[in-house]
Order: C-alpha cells, then sequence, then structure tokens
C-alpha cells in the first residue's frame, strides 16, 4: 500500500543527473557548520567549582551519589549561607520571602544548584524552577484548587490512582531527591510548608500490600506507572520488591518507574551500583517474561544535560535500559521554539526519547511559571519535523478534574481572548467536560476584569461549555 499522495514525486524515483557510475557527491545542500550543532556539545568542565562552597570539590567526590545526598539542601537558611558573597543581599531576601509563601519545600541538589547562573539569577531557567522569589509570584486563578487533577478522588487505595481503563499510577513513597516548585502532587510530595499540610504517602508495607493486592485484582490493569515521590528514593531493595512482585502478576505487560533522578543528580546512575543493579535486574526479568519496564523521567532545560548525565544514561544503555521524557511547559524556562528545540535534540543525543511535554498543571503558588495553551500548540507546530518522529514529543494538558491527558490540540472550543479551553476524554469519562485556563497576566486588561466579576465568569464557562457542546456530534 502506498502512502504518498498521486501528486506528490515518488520517494524512490531516480534523480535523472545519477548515473550508477558516478560516485561524485552533489550537493542539494550544504553541510552545516559543526559548530552550530550546539544539542551534541555537551559541557564537561568543573562547573561547580564556581560555587564558592564547592571550589575544592574533586570530580570523584562531585559524582559519588553519597556525597550529593549529603550535601543537598533542604533549609533556606543553608542556601543562604551557601550563596552568600556570591548573591545580592536583595536577591537573598527575596528568596526568603519566597519560601515562606511555596506550596512545595526546599531540596536542591549540588548539581543543579551549581548550573544555575548565579550572577543571573532571575532569569535561569533552573533557579525559576527550584528557588521561588517573592517578588516574581502572582495571585492563583481564581478557578485553581489543590490535587486539580483529582489524584487522590480516582485513588481505591491511597497513593493508588486507577483512572484510565487499563493502566494505574502507584505511589509507593512521597520524597524526591529534588523538591519542584511546579510540582502537580504538591498535595503530598515534600514535608509541610507555611502554605500547605501534606498528605502523608510513606514508604509503608501494609499500604502496599493494600495496592498489590488492588492491582493483582483487576484484570484490565496492565501497565503500572511506579513514581511518587520518586523511585529515586527507593533503596534498591524496595526497587526489587516492586518490579519482581507487579511482574510475577499475569495481568501486568508494563511498568515504568518514573524518576525525576537523571535530571537532578544523575551522580546515581554512575556511583549506587546497588540501585542501578536492582533497576536492571527488574529489566532484566521483566525481558525474559516479555513483559516492557521503561523508566521515565524529567528533564525541562537543555542546561540540565551535561557530561554526568551523558555518562550516567550511557551506563542505562549500557544495560538496554530504555528512558523516555516528560517535561513541564514552564513559562520563562522552555517555552521559546528555540529551547525546546535543544532540550528534545540534546535529549535525543543521550539516548532519551522525548514522550510527552505537559502543559503546566493548576497549581497552587506558581502562576508566574504558568503560560497558555496557545503557546503549546506554537512550539508543537515549530518543532514537529526537526528531528524523528519518536523523539517529538506530544504536547498534553492533563486535564483539570480528573480527564486524563488530552493531545493539545484536541480542544472542543478554545476561547483565546478569556483564556479558557474545553476538552473532552471519552475514554474516561463519557459526557463530561474538562477546562483549562490560561493565566489571567497574560490575557487583556478587559479579559481580566471580567475574571474578577464572578457573574461574568459564570458566563465565561457556561458559554464556553455552550460553544464545545454545539461541536460535539452526538
Ligand atoms: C499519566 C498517568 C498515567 C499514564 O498515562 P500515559 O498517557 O500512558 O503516559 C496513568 N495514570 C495516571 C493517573 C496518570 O496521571
Ligand atoms: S521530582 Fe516530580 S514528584 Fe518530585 S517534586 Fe519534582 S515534579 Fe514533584
Amino acid at each position: 500500500m502506498s502512502t504518498t499522495p498521486a501528486s506528490a514525486p515518488s520517494p524512490h524515483r531516480v534523480l535523472p543527473t545519477a548515473r550508477p557510475d558516478d560516485d561524485e557527491i552533489r550537493p542539494l545542500k550544504p553541510p552545516v557548520d559543526p559548530t552550530t550543532l550546539v544539542h551534541a556539545q555537551i559541557r564537561r568542565d568543573e562547573f561547580w567549582r564556581n560555587i564558592p562552597a564547592y571550589a575544592d570539590v574533586s570530580y570523584e567526590q562531585f559524582i559519588d551519589h553519597a556525597w550529593q545526598s549529603k550535601h543537598t539542601i533542604t533549609r533556606p537558611e543553608k542556601l543562604i549561607e551557601t550563596l552568600k558573597d556570591h548573591v545580592s543581599p536583595e536577591f537573598l531576601a527575596d528568596v526568603n520571602a519566597g519560601f515562606h509563601k511555596a506550596p512545595m519545600s526546599l531540596r536542591i541538589s549540588p548539581y543543579i544548584l551549581s548550573l544555575i547562573d548565579w550572577r543571573e539569577p532571575y532569569g535561569d531557567p533552573l533557579r525559576i524552577q527550584f528557588v521561588p522569589v517573592a517578588s516574581r509570584l502572582l495571585p492563583d486563578h481564581p478557578k485553581l484548587g489543590l490535587d486539580s487533577l483529582h489524584e487522590q478522588a480516582d485513588a481505591p487505595v491511597p497513593g493508588l490512582t486507577h483512572r484510565y481503563p487499563d493502566k494505574a499510577l502507584f505511589l509507593p513513597l512521597d520524597t524526591c531527591p529534588v523538591y519542584c516548585r511546579f510540582c502537580t502532587r504538591s498535595y503530598a510530595v515534600g514535608v509541610d510548608t507555611d502554605e500547605v499540610e501534606k498528605v502523608q504517602l510513606k514508604a509503608k508495607p501494609e499500604r502496599w500490600q493494600r495496592a498489590f493486592k488492588y492491582i493483582a485484582s483487576r484484570p484490565e490493569l496492565e501497565d503500572i506507572v511506579v513514581s511518587g515521590g520518586d523511585t529515586y528514593n527507593l533503596r534498591a531493595q524496595q526497587l526489587l520488591e516492586i518490579g519482581e512482585t507487579l511482574l510475577a502478576m499475569p495481568n501486568i505487560r508494563r511498568i515504568r518507574f518514573a524518576t525525576k533522578g537523571p535530571a537532578v543528580m544523575p551522580q546515581k546512575l554512575l556511583t549506587d551500583d546497588a540501585w542501578v543493579d536492582a533497576l536492571t535486574r527488574v529489566v532484566e526479568l521483566g525481558r525474559k517474561l516479555h513483559k516492557d519496564v521503561v523508566v521515565h523521567t524529567h528533564f525541562n532545560h537543555p542546561n540540565e544535560i551535561t557530561g554526568i548525565t551523558h555518562d550516567g544514561l550511557n551506563r542505562l544503555q549500557e544495560r538496554g535500559i530504555f528512558v523516555r521524557n516528560q517535561s513541564v511547559l514552564q513559562r520563562g524556562v522552555n517555552d521559546t521554539v528555540e529551547t525546546m528545540r535543544l532540550l528534545i535534540k540534546r535529549l535525543g543525543h543521550v539516548n532519551v526519547h522525548p514522550y510527552y511535554v505537559y502543559v503546566h498543571d493548576l497549581v497552587q503558588g506558581v502562576e508566574d511559571l504558568r503560560t497558555t495553551l496557545d503557546t503549546a500548540l506554537v512550539l508543537e507546530k515549530h518543532i514537529r519535523g526537526s528531528t524523528a518522529g519518536f523523539n517529538t514529543p506530544t504536547f498534553v494538558v492533563d486535564a483539570p478534574g480528573g480527564g486524563g491527558k488530552r493531545d493539545a490540540h484536541s480542544f472542543e472550543h478554545y476561547d483565546r481572548d478569556n483564556g479558557i479551553s474545553v476538552f473532552t476524554s471519552p475514554a474516561v469519562k463519557e459526557g463530561q467536560f474538562y477546562l483549562y485556563y490560561d493565566p489571567l497576566h497574560l490575557l487583556s486588561p478587559e479579559a481580566q476584569a471580567r475574571w474578577a466579576d464572578p457573574q461574568e465568569q459564570y458566563r465565561i464557562i457556561t458559554n464556553a461549555i455552550e460553544r464545545a457542546k454545539g461541536k460535539i456530534r452526538p
């Protein structure tokens, strides 16, 4: 069967000028200057030595995951102490005030800390993701709440979300190697902050047993996402236990271990042999049972990828461990075509397949990080075609209210003036409408005034749903 339209030239045509004995190359376009292939230029300098506190840290020390964990910063006072004399006192005061208003607790690895350009901290894409500053915070959208994805409402057992027919999300624990400002699970992940008292999801054997029992009792469940919290924070033995238990269930065909780790502490892939060996054993057991076990990770910016990352990922590649990436689209981090393209090309270069780019969820306290649905649509258009199709991510909206992930382009209606889009999710819940809201500060002053008026809010929402209903065939 040919998929080539009749009017297009055959892909197999022979160029009229080519003769079998003609070994001359006829360039159709000139080769690019290799220095412009920035995605393949991965830094291998000792960048951490720029931070006064790490100036004497050797390469061997810096790639030791135990050193990284031990020096991970978890108190704002410690961060301020590490950075003082390196950044201005005004900036530090701004950080301090930012933490008091933040829904997420602080946890930042020396690796990430030293990749931040502290000479220009306000615009740095890594600073923006991990260190809040009070002066840049914006009020939340009026329709925004904690756990906007209804993960808890769809949980038959605490920490097990069964929303889709054949797959479920298992949260074995509630800690991560770092804490991201934008975390969708700020309702559970991390320790309590001034702003949020967390739901507890400890790594408790009884809770895990209940989750396993539920998974085994549902023949339709084939696919388990082990997330958290973060798989990096499971001990090797725990990782093995979860993997072996799930693989032993005849209904389970696929497991993904989700971890931010490779993006924020790649050292573990190089020096935590017990953990990497446990992961390898689960992958190999899966292979023996003809089941799919992969890693899902979470890079958001090309600066997160260094020579240490490349070496760590090469180790997984050598063991035949497949890695996919899920990014979160964030304003000032990866919301330009140039940055997103560089991220995707660089991920491809280190053998990570870009899978999803999430339009930022409606998360409390991070309105400065969100951008419009339209931004995602524009990025997708410009990125598709720059590299292999399997390395081109799908841009998705995780529909607030539990609709699940929807292709960003699949909205039933999008009112760009008022920043409201309507999605449906027939495979998850027939007949239901799911609404996504663009951040108010990117709308016109008139639209912002409308959202400030509860009656106008009601009118905007009912109008959007009516328009969506009109488009859907019965
Ligand atoms: C994202 C997610 C999954 C996995 O979805 P995919 O589209 O297959 O990656 C499963 N369950 C829940 C609750 C999720 O949020
Ligand atoms: S690593 Fe993932 S789960 Fe952990 S804080 Fe960041 S976004 Fe949340």
